[in-house]
């Protein structure tokens, strides 16, 4: 790989540990504080490919060089998907994971049907290119929270073939199998190829 330095468009800390414990040290992934730049990139569209593409876009138009964007909802199917894209601003513009829980459980209250998943798109530019990555995570939300580990929805969320929440793994246990991770492979992949 020629230059291994990737500016990483986020401002979520939580994405940036699980994204830097993912890839090692084989990579220079570097925060928007780290380059120097201070905003929050607006989520405007209606699907989380266009919002990811939107960060990765925006950083590039400023710098100049190579970054990714990453853009994450959870669909539930009993809600037809929600909430989706608006996943962090469920409950409101302020962004509170606790409250988008508290709304997403009273929605799915008496529902059996439980079946959910998360999906991640990577919008990478490189050389001036877009490139999207998607992983997907299936499960089930669950009655209550259970476990402090994570962040988000991870404490009502159990992943397929798991007997525990993402929020009661330690990260290197959901880095195995998220969402996350599946995206960020295709990524790594690509990467050393270049
Ligand atoms: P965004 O990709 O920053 O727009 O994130 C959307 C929202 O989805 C976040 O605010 C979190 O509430 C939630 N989210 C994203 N990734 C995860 C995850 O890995 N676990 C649990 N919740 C997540």
């Amino acid at each position: 790989m020629r230059n291994s330095t990737v500016i990483f468009a986020t401002n979520n800390q939580h994405k940036v540990e699980e994204i830097r414990a993912i890839t090692g040290t084989q990579f220079n992934i570097i925060t928007l504080k780290e380059a120097g730049i201070n905003i929050d990139i607006p989520e405007p569209h209606n699907t989380i490919q266009e919002n990811a593409s939107e960060k990765s876009n925006t950083i590039f138009k400023l710098t100049k060089q190579n970054c990714f964007g990453e853009d994450t909802g959870l669909e539930v199917e009993a809600l037809n998907g929600e909430p989706g894209v608006k996943s962090a601003r469920y409950a409101g513009d302020e962004k509170n994971f606790e409250a988008n829980i508290d709304k997403l459980l009273s929605k799915l209250n008496g529902i059996k049907h439980r079946n959910a998943q998360f999906k991640t798109v990577i919008s990478l530019m490189w050389d001036a290119k877009e490139y999207l990555f998607e992983g997907v995570t299936k499960g089930k939300i669950i009655n209550e929270r259970r476990g402090k580990n994570g962040f988000g929805y991870d404490a009502v969320f159990m992943p397929e073939d798991s007997n525990k929440t993402f929020g009661e793994m330690e990260m290197a246990e959901k880095n195995l199998l998220s969402h996350r991770r599946k995206a960020t492979d295709k990524l790594i992949e690509f990467l050393k190829q270049q």
